[in-house]
């Protein structure tokens, strides 16, 4: 469903990647791990098309990333994105954040992107909120409106960037409980998280990505055990 091949990006004199591939078969759940400034973000970016790559090959469900001209709306209607942050509208509600992109965007009723809403809002656990505004709520609350909204648009490839890694402690399991759950679905999900557990659970592939390279990519059980590359084996040792 994604697939990317030699993918070379640079900021200046930085190589944000450096000739990165990686395949996504539809429903998979690729999780991407590594240090700060390793490339994670440029690469998730770009499946969506926030980042252009300067070389290589990018599609993502049949849309040619390299292409000239993206067809930005057919992949702003298969691609949803939940970043650290949770960029809700702060002036409005709940509801309307998650129903707001699904009428204009996907042209959806009203009526049954508020009723999609409703259902999604109560699988994160949102029910008694849908009319506060965004202030508030606790940043793990923002942050499962966030999802919500990403799930009312129907995507068929999440991604999620750091979903947890602006939280408070505190509020990090509730977001991780809404994500493992996502995991349970035949979406296809992207997420880069600095969670290993999240990574053991929720993960068919593991990709372990450092100097704007992958350097090792397998299953949990193989990434996390005692045979993956020992700059996986350095990473863990210094985090977990
Ligand atoms: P982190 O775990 O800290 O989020 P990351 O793996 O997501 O790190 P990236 O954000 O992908 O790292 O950045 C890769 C490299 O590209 C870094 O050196 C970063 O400074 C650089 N970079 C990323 N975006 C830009 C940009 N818009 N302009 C200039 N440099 C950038
Ligand atoms: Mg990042």
């Amino acid at each position: 469903l994604i697939s990317a091949k030699d993918l070379k990006k640079n900021f200046g004199k930085v190589e944000a990647l450096k000739g990165v591939s990686l395949d996504v078969a539809e429903g998979e759940k690729v999780v991407v791990i590594g240090p700060s400034g390793s490339g994670k973000s440029v690469l998730i970016r770009s499946i969506n098309g926030l980042e252009r790559p300067d070389s290589g090959e990018l599609t993502v469900n049949g849309i040619d990333m390299m292409a000239k001209k993206v067809n930005t709306r057919k992949l702003a209607s298969e691609v949803a994105m939940v970043f650290q942050g949770y960029n809700l509208y702060p002036h409005k509600t709940v509801l309307e954040n998650v129903t707001f992109a699904p009428t204009k965007v996907l042209k959806v009723p009203k009526a049954e992107a508020e009723e999609a809403g409703r259902a999604y809002l109560e699988r994160v656990g949102l029910t008694s909120k849908l009319d506060k505004y965004p202030d508030q709520l606790s940043g793990g609350q923002q942050q499962r409106v966030a999802i919500a909204r990403a799930l009312n648009m129907h995507p068929k490839i999440m991604l999620l960037d750091e979903p947890t890694s602006a939280l408070d402690p505190e509020m990090v399991n509730e977001v991780l409980d809404v994500i493992k759950s996502l995991a349970e679905t035949n979406m296809t999900i992207v997420m880069v998280t600095h969670e290993m557990g999240l990574a053991r659970d929720a993960a068919d592939k593991v990709v372990f990505m450092e100097n704007g390279l992958v350097v090792d990519e397998g299953t949990p059980a193989y990434l996390f055990g005692p045979d993956s590359n020992e700059r996986v084996q350095a990473f863990l040792s210094k985090i977990l």
